[in-house]
């Protein structure tokens, strides 16, 4: 089965790789201050610009923290003027004046992360006492004022015995839906995969025993839900590289966007090309019939294989004895 599309319609905005907080699994290895080379407002507005022009209704802006970018507001309002606007953030910047101006600028739906249902085990991730606390007042001050809010979670060892008082937890806050991620091996959390990195069959007993209050909608990537949800991707990185998919952020780079047009990186780029024919050696038939797509995620994929067909070891039928718990050599070595 392949789907494809002329022009992206949705697209990820990483608009810095600076964050106040210090998460120990950090995919952006970020820092407090924004790194060389990271695109300023105007150059942001520039692209926005060309994508709106070029067909984009949905805006995903994220980081690092993009509350922490100069000009965030005025990006955040640019981008909502003319198409659906998410803001994925950790959360403790969103204060009662920001929360209205998040209001203000039109923020579509804000989706705050949380490393685990109580301060201790999220603060053990992020570095930053109080952390949980003012992420916690962030979707409630979001939710609030009429933001739709989702808290993502991710998969690790010390999430899995939490995940369902995150969703408990969750649905207090008013939040809509909790998205349930896969743990990569990217940046920070290569460092410490052997003490967060749970096996497949721990990831999927976690994920059956989901229970989720009533009203509470919840997103997971597992069996049969293996997106392999490329075809429609669209990623710009912080320093105005197109990348596909922020989880491709190590893997790929398509282009400048801001010396090609992304649509001509979209249509052109052998390898983007490639990524979104769906063309894979392996499927789940399962996944396949509920996603109407083929193989799991490429991300996944090529960093536990380093092919790009080759098959999704998250998923249980793809998995050919893949340890997820132990990163492949090569990857290792970057560690
Ligand atoms: S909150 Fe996100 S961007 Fe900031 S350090 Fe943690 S993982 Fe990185
Ligand atoms: S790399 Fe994975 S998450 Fe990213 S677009 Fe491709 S399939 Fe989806």
């Amino acid at each position: 089965m392949s789907l494809s599309l002329a022009s992206p319609a949705k697209i990820a905005l990483g608009i810095t790789e600076a964050c106040p907080l210090r998460c120990v699994h950090c995919y952006a290895d970020c820092g407090e201050q924004p790194k060389p080379g990271e695109l300023d407002l105007p150059a942001w507005l520039r692209v926005v610009d060309e994508l709106v022009a070029d067909g984009v209704i949905q805006f995903y802006i994220e980081g690092g923290e993009p509350l922490a970018k100069p000009g965030f507001l005025h990006l955040l309002a640019r981008c909502a003027r003319d198409a659906m606007t998410l803001l994925r953030t950790h959360g403790t910047l969103i204060d009662e004046p920001m929360a209205d101006a998040l209001k203000a600028a039109g923020l579509g739906r804000v989706l705050v992360d949380l490393m685990g249902a109580d301060a201790a085990t999220h603060e053990r991730f992020t570095g930053v006492p109080g952390s949980f606390a003012s992420a916690c007042a962030g979707v409630r001050r979001c939710v609030a004022r009429g933001i739709p809010a989702d808290v993502l979670v991710i998969l690790t060892r010390q999430t899995a015995p939490q995940l369902n008082a995150v969703l408990r937890l969750a649905a207090g806050l008013g939040a809509e839906r909790v998205g349930v991620l896969r743990l990569y091996p990217l940046g920070r959390a290569r460092r410490i995969w052997a003490e967060i990195a749970p096996s497949l069959a721990e990831q999927m007993a976690a994920i059956r025993g989901l229970e989720p209050p009533p009203g509470l909608g919840v997103m997971q990537s597992w069996h049969p839900n293996d997106h392999n949800c490329c075809w429609q991707s669209a990623a710009v990185n912080a320093f105005g590289r197109a990348i596909g998919c922020m989880y491709l952020r190590e893997y790929a780079d398509f282009g400048d966007v801001r010396a090609v047009r992304h649509l001509d990186i979209w249509r052109h780029h052998p390898l983007y090309r490639h990524l979104r024919s769906g063309r894979v050696e392996r499927a789940c038939a399962d996944c396949s019939a509920s996603q109407g797509s083929d193989g799991g995620c490429r991300a996944a994929a090529y960093a536990f294989h380093g092919r790009w067909t080759a098959p999704d070891p998250f998923d249980e039928d793809l998995n050919d004895g893949v340890d997820l718990r132990v990163l492949p050599e090569r990857l290792a070595l970057l560690a």
